[in-house]
């Protein structure tokens, strides 16, 4: 048993021209590991690849080329197997409208081969919340209630891998955090989490380690926080004594500017300028201190950072 829960290896996945579409290369040489255990984050704009890579690890979209492995087996080796390790709950909410939370999980686990006697239906809907409309039509479930219930779906076969696309694109914060709750439990359970959001205080609250993907291609792969820490973008916030002007000579680079609570947020490069020359220039203009504090980029700067070095690259 290798110690990542997937390989990814040069994987491409171009979708063929239709209705007059050109083709369209979606995935560019994907070459990913993510390690068994962790609350994986793959993040991304729209478009940027997310759902194909999810899909073909789901077995839903055939790649045109590269290697996958999942738990250890080969796609195109071990089909089966590697479909059993995994669970996805799909970003798009398709619920067939005529079956019942119960024999929708029921149907699901019979797709998986569990044997009767190994189903937990009554276990998952009580997970899920929806012990009190199992026996409803899905149809009349709710938006909320039908993700729940695809999240139930994806785990019927216990995959020791769990991967949700996008499980919080416009749910409510109360569905928001009963799947938080969820997935943290999974997890300490045991379970590695794939999920993709471009929600990226999401992913930082979340993520072990995320993988930032644009345009098809892996742009940044770290852990969580050693990707904040690469950001080259600081804060540093003063608070006065007295209110302050916001205008003073500042080193090259920096820009200030004020905050409703009074202080000075004052932007800079790391690799350029020191927080102590900051300091100097805020004592040079009589500003005297009350608190001092240096705030770290969160997951938009370090997108934003990227992708423009990308694009400027390009
Ligand atoms: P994401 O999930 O990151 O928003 P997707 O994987 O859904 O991105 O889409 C990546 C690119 O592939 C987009 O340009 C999208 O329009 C295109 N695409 C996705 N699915 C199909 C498909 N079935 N046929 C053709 N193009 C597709
Ligand atoms: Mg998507």
């Amino acid at each position: 048993m290798t110690e990542n829960a997937i390989e990814i290896t040069g994987l491409r996945k171009t979708y063929a021209a239709s209705a007059g579409e050109p083709p369209k290369e979606a995935l560019k040489g994907i070459d990913l590991a993510i390690p068994q255990g962790s609350i994986f984050g793959l993040l991304g704009p729209n478009g940027a690849g997310k759902s194909t890579l999810i899909n073909i690890l789901a077995g839903l979209v055939l790649k045109t080329s590269g290697s996958v492995r999942i738990w250890g087996f080969d796609q195109d080796v071990n089909p089966r197997q590697s479909r059993a390790s995994i669970g996805v709950m799909p970003q798009e909410l398709n619920i067939d409208p005529f079956f019942t939370p119960r024999a929708a999980l029921e149907v699901q686990a019979g797709l998986y081969g569990v044997p009767k006697s190994r189903r937990r239906t009554d276990e998952i809907l009580r997970m899920i919340g929806l012990e009190d409309k199992a026996e409803a039509y899905a149809r009349t479930l709710s938006g909320g209630m039908r993700r729940r219930l695809l999240l139930g779906k994806a785990l019927v076969h216990r995959p020791p891998i769990l991967v949700l696309d996008e499980p919080t694109a416009g749910v409510d914060i109360e569905l928001r955090q009963m799947l938080w709750r969820n997935v943290r439990k999974l997890n300490a359970e045991g379970m590695t989490v794939i999920l993709t959001t471009h929600y990226l205080e999401e992913a930082e609250d979340m993520c072990d380690e995320v993988a930032i993907i644009n345009h098809g291609q892996v742009v940044a792969r770290d852990r969580t926080a050693a990707l904040l820490g690469r950001m080259d973008a600081k804060t540093l916030v003063v608070h006065g004594e007295d209110p302050a002007p916001a205008d003073f000579p500042l080193p090259e680079g920096c820009t200030a500017s004020r905050r409703p609570d009074g202080s000075i947020a004052i932007a800079y490069r790391r690799s350029r300028t020191s927080p102590e020359d900051i300091l100097a220039a805020v004592r040079a203009a009589g500003i005297r201190l009350r608190d001092v504090a240096t705030e770290e980029p969160d997951l938009q700067d370090v997108f934003l950072e990227i992708t423009r070095a990308r694009s400027g690259a390009a």
